[in-house]
């Protein structure tokens, strides 16, 4: 699909980001170019629409850039999953291994029910392991997650991502 290739062509690696030897696939530069901005989203959007999500999660802070768009479009309601101390209600807490070191996510209590079923969104899924933490927030709240959506996935964990088996969608692999 020319789009796609489009999608992948508009994301800048740059090498050595924010570590030394680590290629950093960069989504900005895809952002500017409105055309592919739009294709992207409408294709989670033609994924997602008849799917019966009732919530989109994005994880801060490159999943609220394209969840609230596939929120909105979808009927959905939209909630932030931040990194600590940055919500100010009661939270929902999870800690979760990063390549280096640790990190952890939160979300507002009451922010989803039982019934709700929700859309995990974040741009770049490498291990799995933040989107495991975004999992597990979901449902300790008693919510369903139906499927986790990423622009990126890395090709070096592919078919062995944490997620407890739950599916993930893909857009382009990184490069
Ligand atoms: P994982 O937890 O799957 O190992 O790593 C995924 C998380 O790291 C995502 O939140 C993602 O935003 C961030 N991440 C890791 N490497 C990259 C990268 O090369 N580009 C971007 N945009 N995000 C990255």
């Amino acid at each position: 699909d020319p789009r796609l290739q489009a999608i992948s062509a508009a994301i800048r690696v740059v090498p050595h980001f924010p570590k030394q030897g680590i290629m950093f696939n960069d989504i900005t530069t895809l952002l500017l170019r409105p055309k592919v901005f739009k294709d992207a989203v409408e294709f989670f959007l033609e994924r997602y629409r008849d799917m019966g999500i009732s919530a989109v999660a994005g994880i801060e802070a490159r999943g609220f850039i394209f969840g609230p768009s596939i929120a909105l479009a979808i009927g959905a309601k939209f909630i932030p999953l931040q990194k600590p101390k940055k919500l100010p209600g009661e939270v929902f807490s999870e800690a979760y291994e990063l390549e280096y070191g640790k990190d952890r996510l939160e979300m507002h209590i009451g922010a989803v029910q039982p019934g709700d079923r929700v859309l995990i969104f974040d741009d770049l899924i490498a291990t799995g392991g933040t989107l495991c933490a975004a999992m597990k927030l979901i449902e300790q709240a008693g919510a369903e997650v139906v499927e986790c959506a990423c622009l990126i996935g890395s090709p070096k964990f592919k078919g062995r991502y944490k997620l407890n088996g739950k599916p993930v969608y893909v857009l382009v692999e990184c490069r």
